[in-house]
């Protein structure tokens, strides 16, 4: 099993610590011929006009549009968070738009540019996790098919629809790797019914 983590800008070497701590191969994604040997994806925060720009270059938008609708599992973090939104308020940024929701970017504000907070995640054993924002956006609406896995106040901060998941914040930058451990599970999931489909 093998996890991408997209490397055309952002913070990458992070996400690649922390799937190594869960015990996967990950490894940086920079062009698209990279991607056939992956089981997921993850797209890390940065910019996501500079991200969603280089996507569109690199030829990554249509193969990856359709891998995910055949199930393929794909992270955004924050910025990759924006890159997986079907709609985005606040600047028009090349996207995937395979999540049925809508982002709003920056929503939370110059006086909050970045802070932590510590949120309830559904799903996860344990103390709540520490979460970082960084100049982040929040998730204004979602559509049926996906739920909402934690909120900071009132606002939606991380979502899933099937094997995509996207956080407003940035677990890889805590030593906390229980987001990407959950993100791996889906991967192994993925890979057990595709090795099934296949027998
Ligand atoms: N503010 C950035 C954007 O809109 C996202 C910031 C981040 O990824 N930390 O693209």
């Amino acid at each position: 099993m093998k996890i991408g983590v997209l490397a055309l800008q952002g913070a990458v070497r992070e996400h690649l610590l922390l799937l190594d701590r869960c015990g996967v191969e990950a490894v940086p994604v920079h062009k698209l011929g990279d991607l056939p040997d992956l089981d997921g994806l993850v797209i890390p925060g940065g910019e996501s006009t500079a991200i969603g720009q280089l996507m569109e270059e690199c030829g990554f938008l249509g193969p990856l549009r359709v891998l995910a609708e055949h199930g393929f599992p794909i992270y955004g973090t924050c910025a990759g968070m924006i890159i997986l939104a079907e709609r985005v308020q606040g600047g028009s940024v090349p996207r995937l738009g395979v999540m049925d929701i809508t982002v709003r970017r920056n929503s939370f504000g110059r006086q909050r540019e970045s802070f932590e907070a510590d949120l309830n995640i559904s799903g996860l054993e344990g103390k709540p996790l520490r979460a970082v924002f960084i100049r982040a956006p929040h998730v204004v609406e979602t559509g049926p098919g996906t739920r909402v896995l934690a909120r900071f106040g009132e606002r939606a901060v991380f979502v899933q629809q099937g094997n995509l998941m996207a956080t407003a914040f940035h677990p890889e930058l805590t030593e906390d790797a229980r987001i990407h451990a959950l993100f791996v599970q889906r991967v192994r999931d993925f890979v057990k019914s595709r090795t099934q489909a296949h027998r």
